[in-house]
């Protein structure tokens, strides 16, 4: 395994992403890497105003730099920038969207989604420098001959934390607006040389009452874009707590009018259910299976892990399964990321060579 992963780190060029040069059941990882000890100190002497502009740079790509290298260490076959430059995972693109923060409603207690801030619209929702991914996404390409994905916020997720003030109608009017914004950025990526790209969306499983309506929104913010388009739909991770019905069996009948080809969804925290669906209305779509639990400090074994893939694989077909954890990382502590991480990319090594005979 070790050799493995020596050889797949030493061939060198950058490839592009095409089923045909990746690995059979390929591995990646959602977006956020975990939270690193000393950046957490550092954020807090940020807030402080003792870091110059420069020594925030420097702070934070050095922290990209380690996710990456975490991811590497590990064995993954695509990489993601670990969103080591945004806050729990959406609050950084608020303030390019020119809305205002509200008071908490509750500050003291047990964490959880409650204590998420929420932002007033004073106007209509723009980013003129855009979302920042481009610059975040530059710098990945910069730093890894792997293959690379850029993770984006979707609009139906953004536009939850809206407090509309009058500016928009409901959720889906917001979201249509951020949806510009969020195409746009993803046209960017493309032209900055991003060939695949997650827009995340974890909103949509956990209010999926107008399936129909979620399909058109997801469509529309993907229009145009060329690139290979996953999603990531979850049922939310804030502080590792739920915030819905952990069900996708209202979305799942409409999974082929998305304009995605690959969903990635939850499985391990809900011990595999539903996963035997996917053979019903997966259809040509790929599934990046859930199959590691970020919520649950009991580390999973390789063992275990190709267990989890052999059972996917029941449903799956093996050239559209990828494997991934059920979220990202930025609920979770780093030791446990890596330790989970390495868990993954050597269980499905185990059942790849199964595979290859
Ligand atoms: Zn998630």
């Amino acid at each position: 395994m070790q050799h493995d992963r020596a050889g797949a780190a030493e061939s060198g060029n950058r490839y592009p992403l095409k089923s045909a040069s990746l690995p059979p059941i390929p591995t990646s990882t959602l977006g956020s890497h975990a939270p690193l000890g000393w950046l957490l100190t550092a954020m807090d002497a940020i807030r402080r105003g003792e870091y110059g502009e420069r020594d925030i740079d420097e702070t934070l790509t050095d922290a990209v730099d380690v996710a990456v290298l975490d991811q590497q260490r590990a064995g993954l076959d695509v990489i993601v920038d670990g969103e080591m430059r945004r806050q729990d995972f959406v609050l950084g693109f608020y303030e390019r969207l020119g809305v205002e923060p509200l008071p908490l409603p509750r500050r003291l207690g047990p964490e959880g989604h409650d204590q998420r801030g929420k932002w007033l619209v004073t106007g209509p929702l723009k980013a003129i420098d855009g979302l920042g991914i481009v610059e975040e996404y530059r710098y990945l390409l910069a730093i890894t001959d792997r293959p690379t994905k850029a993770t984006v916020p979707g609009p139906f997720t953004l536009a939850g934390r809206l407090e509309l003030n009058g500016h928009y109608v409901d959720r889906f009017d917001a979201a249509y607006a951020l949806a510009e914004i969020v195409n746009a950025e993803c046209k960017a990526l493309v032209a900055a040389g991003a060939d695949f790209i997650q827009i995340d969306e974890p909103s949509m499983a956990v209010y999926p009452d107008r399936p129909r309506d979620l399909v058109a929104l997801f469509n529309h913010t993907v229009a145009g874009v060329g690139a290979k388009i996953a999603t990531h739909m979850c049922f939310g991770n804030y502080r590792g707590r739920p915030v819905a019905w952990r069900s996708y069996a209202s979305l799942f009948p409409h999974l082929g009018d998305f304009n995605a080809d690959q969903f990635n969804l939850e499985f391990a925290n809900r011990e595999l259910a539903e996963l035997e669906l996917w053979q019903e209305y997966g259809g040509d779509k790929e599934l990046g299976a859930g199959l590691i639990d970020v919520k649950n400090y009991r580390c999973e074994t390789p063992k275990e892990v190709a267990e989890r893939v052999r059972v996917a694989l029941r449903y799956v077909a093996p050239d559209k399964l990828w494997v991934v954890p059920d979220c990202g990382w930025s609920q979770t502590a780093r030791w446990a990321t890596v330790r989970k991480l390495r868990a993954m990319v050597e269980g499905v090594a185990i059942v790849r060579r199964e595979l290859m005979g």
